[in-house]
């Protein structure tokens, strides 16, 4: 099944009002982009798995200064859903959205939204409509963290077959149960890689 894309990108700068910041387009460095292993924020080491997302963390303003998202940035669900798993990671929580009207198989799409603190009234289970917001940036810096607050977004196909309740970063990596996708792919929205 084709994939419709997502305006995520444009729903983050009108949730987060990214105009009165001089928002021009979103921008990324290698370490940031599906299936890298370079760390963005420690050149000195590797990721140890490949990145399973996209990090959104930074855009380029109209003058051309890169702009860092700020804790409590807003964060809208790219597509209708189901909230499937709300579940600690290290800088946060992830949010694991269940879309089940995209199948392909005995698998259902399902989006990712990781290092967020969820909204008190978000809990597995509930349904969720497109651009609604999921929770906030987790604030990195009172977890000391030398990590900027950031979206992890992961989009996958998942078999049916893995208990939701199961779902982790582990799980998101074996890939018998989870068939990963690029997110730029399906990411509308002008973007810039900086080398
Ligand atoms: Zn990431």
């Amino acid at each position: 099944m084709l994939l419709p894309s997502t305006d995520l990108f444009l729903r983050l700068v009108a949730e987060n009002e990214l105009e009165k910041r001089r928002f021009h387009q979103w921008v990324f460095n290698p370490g940031m982009l599906f299936r890298t292993v370079e760390k963005w924020w420690d050149e000195s080491s590797a990721r140890g798995i490949p990145h399973e997302g996209l990090d959104v963390a930074a855009f380029l303003t109209r003058g051309g200064q890169v702009e860092w998202l700020l804790p409590q940035t807003r964060i809208p669900a790219a597509y209708n859903g189901t909230i499937a798993r709300i579940q600690k990671d290290f800088l946060g929580f992830s949010c694991f959205l269940r879309h089940d009207q995209f199948q392909r198989g005995d698998r259902f799409l399902y989006s990712v939204y990781g290092h967020i603190e969820p909204l008190a009234s978000r809990h597995e289970g509930d349904t969720i409509a497109v651009g609604e917001i999921l929770g906030t940036l987790a604030d990195t810096a009172r977890r000391n963290s030398p990590i900027r607050p950031h979206l992890h977004f992961s989009l996958a196909w998942i078999s049916s077959a893995v208990p939701e309740q199961t779902l982790n970063w582990e799980t998101m990596n074996d890939p018998d149960a989870v068939i990963l996708i690029d997110p730029l792919a399906l990411l509308t929205g002008a973007f810039s890689v900086m080398y």
